[in-house]
């Protein structure tokens, strides 16, 4: 097992270093990192992802590329452009409702939409947004071509009355997926157009290819901000998902300062390969965590495996 711990290069998500632990099994290496403010419970999941693919590795690929999104976090709306841009990715995914107002929230995404006018766009506000707030945004947003707004409000219950008011803006589950006790609400309400699938928070590649059988909606997958040997399982996942109709948002690589791997998975003309064999963390050693965070992660993954 290695621990590593790699500066992020814009703050993501509240954090300023990404950390996690890479372990190997017989079908190689896997990554293990579920968010430091995660219970135990909750990173049982993530664990019983990693040890599918240190175990098992990747079912094999249905398709020679998966095209991916490039991401946009809460920046200034030049900042975004110049962020969109440099992703070469067709599809923009631009975060919303998090540390900005609706304002700035607005100006980021018609700042994206005037300077890259063909691109395809979608927002995300994982859950930040009101019902109130976001009915406001997404009527604001419809007339910017919106491919979906991902996870606008928190409940299950408001997605669907969201939903209902037929705002012109598809709706996608996110969080209402992956964090909820029970992920088929979403299904049972009609609260989603589609569903975000993320192989570590929901258990592993098998159990989203079964997920997305079972609630029979569109699939998008998404990485959890990994290293490239995490986010390779999301590849392995996006490439044996029978139907793919939206790029996912595996172009996160970037977002790290570092790698674990030699040859990082940073999309070429918007499009990653899914593997074949899995790629080995000969990097790890420059990213390997202080004494400090080794321990809490070491313990922490002890406690979690006694649970599962
Ligand atoms: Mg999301």
């Amino acid at each position: 097992m290695r621990v590593f711990s790699i500066p992020m290069r814009v703050r993501f998500r509240g954090l300023t270093r990404r950390t996690g632990l890479l372990l190997r099994g017989p079908a190689g290496w896997a990554e293990w990192s579920p968010f430091p403010e995660y219970g135990d419970e909750e990173a049982a999941h993530w664990l019983r992802a990693a040890l599918e693919v240190a175990e098992h590795g990747y079912p094999g690929p249905l398709r020679d590329t998966v095209p991916v999104n490039g991401i946009v976090p809460a920046l200034a709306p030049d900042e975004a452009v110049r962020r969109a841009r440099e992703s070469g990715c067709d599809t923009i995914k631009i975060k919303v409702a998090g540390e900005t107002s609706l304002d700035a929230d607005l100006a980021r995404v018609r700042a994206v939409r005037e300077a890259l006018p063909d691109v395809s766009l979608r927002v995300d506000a994982n859950g930040g947004w009101s019902l109130d707030e976001a009915t406001v945004a997404l009527r604001a947003l419809a007339p910017l071509r919106l491919e979906y707004a991902e996870q606008p409000v928190a409940a299950v219950e408001d997605l669907a009355r969201l939903r209902s008011l037929g705002l012109g803006v598809p709706i996608v589950a996110d969080e209402s997926i992956r964090r909820a006790d029970d992920p088929y609400r979403v299904a049972e309400l009609d609260a989603a157009d589609g569903i975000v699938l993320k192989v570590q928070p929901l258990g592993g590649v098998r159990r989203c290819l079964a997920l997305a059988k079972e609630l029979r909606l569109p699939c998008v997958v998404s990485s959890a901000v990994e290293t490239s040997i995490g986010l390779q399982a999301g590849v392995a996942l996006a490439g044996a998902l029978p139907e793919l109709p939206w790029a996912c948002g595996l172009e996160t690589a970037r977002l790290l300062a570092g790698d674990v791997v030699e040859r990082p998975l940073i999309p070429e003309s918007g499009r990653l390969v899914p593997p074949v064999v899995g790629l080995e963390p000969t990097r790890a050693r420059r990213w390997q965590a202080d004494a400090e965070t080794t321990d809490w992660w070491l313990a922490r993954h002890d406690r979690v495996a006694a649970l599962l």
